[in-house]
């Protein structure tokens, strides 16, 4: 049994009770994520052993994990990299303690909105799967960069603290060490200049000292760093302490730069990846489009419906916009029901072609509210970023498609004219 060899979105549920197992497996599905459902531990193990599933979901009905469940899961867990969520009824503390003993990624208690699940389930994979955490080291010395790369952290280091700035705008790090002895400059001197940059206002900042001298470590910390390591250091707390650090970065950019209703970017996320990308094109020469999409007639999805079904229909286009656009493609929610697009490396026509087919297809997709189903329909703007000196004017000239769109009777995409 290898790691590697579950497919991206094989789940296992381990579920006691046939019929609630096969109501949950229905849901799941509707949401998209079909389920394997298991009757008993033992098969549940057998299976595993077969093909390792990429999450393995139990439901532990009333009661919290048992001692046997526990070891079971863990003795798994040794063989196979899958990601486990427990459901219960249960919420207090020792339920949950249980749950983390018994290996749990995510512990979910009844009622369970099965949407989050999914999100969680989405979030877990993607951390599994993630890049390698980026490092940006000022120094002089390499065996710092030395020590963390073998610890599997990707590191940049430069001895000018200069080029910090310049270098950071492409790197984008999740952490900087400053060596607090630099030929140029005095270290804490520059990490009082990087607390000054509003762009590093959230990024930690770890000081690294002298080998021998650590009378540095309290100016340091005065100065904005978060943390201060002696230059004595071994290379395992090194590693340990600036991955963990880059971990919480990463997770908090995370929660800022994602919309909690859809998952997808939010406002200000997708603004700054669609600058980004712009300057990418322009260095790089290769053409990117863009999309702006509105849910049509949505005021009155949301007065005949109720403000719920609008949200489910809003959960329903982000998740389509996932299925159907690439890896590479950016996907956020600009507005209430309005999103945005960034296709790189896609021509204008390319990307029509991907969106109309994106608003043939959400116009099939059946909605329900309290049992009664129902239709919505999207408009879409599309525009080609050659020849738009900024992000806002990309902006601009895809909205003003997408009004177009909508004059024409909405249900439609249409391509902007060229600037
Ligand atoms: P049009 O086809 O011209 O776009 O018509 P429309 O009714 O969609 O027009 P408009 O953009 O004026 O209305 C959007 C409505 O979307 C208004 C607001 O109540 C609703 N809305 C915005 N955000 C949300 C949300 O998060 N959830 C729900 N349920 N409704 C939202
Ligand atoms: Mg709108
Ligand atoms: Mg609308």
């Amino acid at each position: 049994m290898h790691p590697s060899a579950h497919s991206p979105f094989l789940i296992y549920l381990l579920h006691p009770n046939a019929l609630l197992a096969k109501d949950t497996a229905v849901q799941m599905a509707q949401i998209g994520y079909p389920l394997t459902v298991f009757a008993t531990l033992a098969e549940l193990v057998s299976a595993t052993h077969r093909q390792v599933p990429a999450v393995i979901m139990v439901d532990l009905g009333k009661v919290s994990a048992s001692k046997q469940l526990q070891q079971e899961l863990l003795r798994l867990r040794q063989v196979a990299g899958f990601v486990l969520i427990l459901l219960s009824s249960r919420g207090n503390f020792e339920a949950r303690l249980n749950a983390v003993q018994a290996g749990a990624d995510a512990y979910f208690i009844r009622p369970i909105d099965l949407l989050m699940v999914g999100k969680e389930i989405e979030a877990l994979t993607r951390r599994r799967e993630q890049s390698l955490y980026r490092v940006m080291l000022v120094s002089e010395d390499e065996q710092y960069a030395e020590m963390l790369r073998r610890a599997g952290i990707e590191v940049v280091r430069t001895h000018r603290p200069s080029e910090l700035f310049n270098l950071s705008g492409t790197y984008q790090p999740e952490l900087i060490l400053v060596a607090a002895t630099l030929q140029d400059c005095n270290g804490i001197d520059l990490i009082r200049l990087i607390r000054q940059n509003a762009c590093f206002l959230d990024i930690p900042v770890i000081c690294i000292g002298d080998q021998s001298d650590e009378t540095l470590h309290l100016p340091a910390l005065i100065a904005g760093a978060d943390d201060f390591l002696p230059g004595t250091i071994d290379a395992t707390h090194f590693g340990v302490t600036v991955a963990g650090r880059a971990e919480r970065y990463r997770a908090l950019r995370r929660l800022i730069m994602h919309d909690s209703l859809t998952g997808l970017y939010n406002h200000a996320a997708i603004k700054e990846y669609l600058a980004r990308e712009m300057m990418h094109i322009e260095r790089h020469a290769v053409p990117l489009s863009m999309a702006m999409i509105d849910l049509d007639f949505f005021k009155k999805v949301n007065d005949t419906y109720g403000h719920p079904a609008g949200d489910q229909v809003i959960r329903s286009l982000a998740r389509l916009l996932q299925q159907r656009l690439r890896r590479g493609d950016i996907i956020g929610r600009y507005g209430g029901e309005e999103f945005v697009i960034v296709m790189p490396a896609t021509t204008l026509d390319a990307a029509i072609a991907v969106v109309a087919d994106i608003c043939a297809a959400f116009a099939q997709v059946r909605q329900s509210a309290d049992g009664v189903e129902f239709y919505s329909t999207l408009s879409a703007g599309v525009a080609e970023a050659s020849g738009h000196a900024s992000a806002a004017s990309l902006l601009r000239s895809a909205d003003a498609a997408l009004y177009q769109a909508k004059h024409a009777g909405r249900n439609c995409v249409i391509a902007a004219s060229p600037p």
